[in-house]
């Protein structure tokens, strides 16, 4: 089946042909199909990764596959959640967000500092398709006091992974996937979808 992945980021798509590559499944980027980026207006994540399928099958006319994630910590209630890319302003990059977040956390003790990441993964048939099939994965960890490790990106020199006493950014790609948000919910979504 011949699918548009909702994406601009080359390493998605690599990932997610790799995969599904068991179930047939071919992605193809929405840049093939001439698809923008839609306005995420969503208050969810789930919301957003909807938003987001839907406007890519409206264009492309084939089923569409998107997934929207982001960091929440519970001290500040869920932020920076959905904003978690702009965080800092929309030309918030990487450092600028991590340092806004440590900022925001300074009197924040460690036993305080929960926090998860978040991955949903939205895949429509059709455009208007009633049924969406939905994959979520969550990562919990700990916000750390200063960046650590030279891997990944976002906030993941920040990102205290309990289980390895190391931040994201200290794991290998590998391990990273086994146990990130993003790894649960892909291999959940291919559960559901050898399932069907
Ligand atoms: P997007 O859903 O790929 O646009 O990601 C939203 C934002 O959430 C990213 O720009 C990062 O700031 C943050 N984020 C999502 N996943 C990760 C991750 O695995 N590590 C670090 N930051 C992440």
């Amino acid at each position: 089946m011949k699918l548009v992945l909702a994406s601009g980021n080359a390493g998605k798509l690599a990932e997610f042909r790799q995969l599904f590559a068991d179930l047939d499944l071919d992605f193809h980027p929405q840049s093939e199909f001439g698809v923008d980026d839609v306005e995420e207006t969503g208050l969810s994540f789930v919301e957003n990764a909807l938003l987001k399928a839907r406007h890519a099958a409206r264009i492309s006319g084939l089923p569409a596959l998107a997934d929207d994630s982001g960091l929440c910590v519970d001290a500040l209630d869920g932020a920076p959640g959905l904003y978690s890319a702009r965080y800092a302003g929309s030309h918030g990059n990487d450092g600028a967000n991590t340092t806004k977040l440590l900022h925001a956390l300074r009197d924040v003790p460690d036993e305080r500092r929960t926090a998860r990441f978040v991955c949903v993964l939205a895949l429509l048939r059709h455009a208007e398709d009633p049924q969406p099939i939905i994959a979520q994965g969550t990562w919990e960890g700990r916000i750390l006091h200063a960046p650590r490790g030279e891997h990944g990106f976002g906030y993941d020199p920040v990102f205290l992974v309990p289980d390895f006493g190391l931040s994201a950014a200290e794991l290998t790609a590998a391990d990273k996937h086994r146990h990130s948000h993003r790894g649960q919910a892909m291999a959940r979504l291919h559960e559901l979808l050898q399932s069907r």
